[in-house]
């Protein structure tokens, strides 16, 4: 899943891992556990995470290249958040070996309404869900409806550093989106849309190119 900070990726990330068994793989996610934890790399991330720029590649790379190693990911998995710079996205045609290729989706959402998003964007401290600003009262809801662990806002999810984030997207990520766009896999859709036409057009786009390229979707889990 591709897109800007913001753009949904996480929240339809998670949707789309959940109804079809997947393990959803989010290299943020794995870094603020990190940090949480107190570890030596999370230590060492934090300061770069906290100013929006990106974490080193390479570093990067091991971390994924390790997770979809486990025997959860062999039937499959969803990236969020990965890659996001064209070493990555390189790095990661070297790792995916003899596994089906890659469906690529690129969310599209203009920046004012990243901005806007990610200013009333929380998250629960225990589980990691996101609240969405779309048509609710963020500030409203006090505890996550998954867990009932309490809403933080990230520390990088000010307007100053969001915005700095934008920029490293369209300066490092963008150029990415090009290394995809000729590939039969990749799908571009409207992320500005309510979550649940996303999370249509989403399932619909990896059903198009499944169907293209004769891939076997997973079975659908039931509710
Ligand atoms: P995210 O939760 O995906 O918005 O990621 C939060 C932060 O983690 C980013 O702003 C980066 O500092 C770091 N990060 C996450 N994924 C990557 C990646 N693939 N490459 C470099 N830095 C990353």
């Amino acid at each position: 899943m591709l897109g800007p900070p913001g753009a949904g990726k996480g929240t339809q990330a998670e949707v789309f891992a959940r109804e079809f068994g997947l393990p959803k793989i989010s290299t943020g996610d794995i870094l603020r556990e990190e940090m949480q934890s107190g570890s030596e790399l999370g230590r060492a991330v934090k300061a770069v995470m906290n100013r929006g720029e990106l974490v080193g590649d390479q570093l990067i790379i091991g971390i994924v290249r390790e997770r979809l190693a486990r025997p959860d990911a062999v039937p499959g998995f969803v990236l969020d958040g990965f890659p996001r710079t064209v070493p990555q996205a390189e790095a990661l045609d070297g790792l995916m070996g003899e596994r089906d290729p890659l469906i690529v989706v690129e969310m599209q959402v203009a920046d004012e309404e990243i901005v806007r998003r990610v200013k009333s964007r929380r998250v629960c401290s225990v589980c990691g869900a996101s609240v969405s600003a779309f048509g609710d009262r963020p500030h409203a809801v006090k505890r996550c409806q998954n867990c009932g662990g309490s809403l933080v806002t990230r520390a990088d999810d000010t307007e100053t550093v969001v915005r700095e984030r934008l920029k490293v997207y369209w300066r490092e990520t963008r150029p990415m989106i090009e290394y995809y766009r000729d590939r039969p896999t990749f799908r571009r859709l409207n992320g500005a849309q309510a979550p649940e036409s996303v999370r249509h057009d989403l399932e619909a786009a990896v059903f198009a190119v499944a169907e293209g390229l004769k891939l076997v979707v997973p079975p659908r889990r039931p509710a």
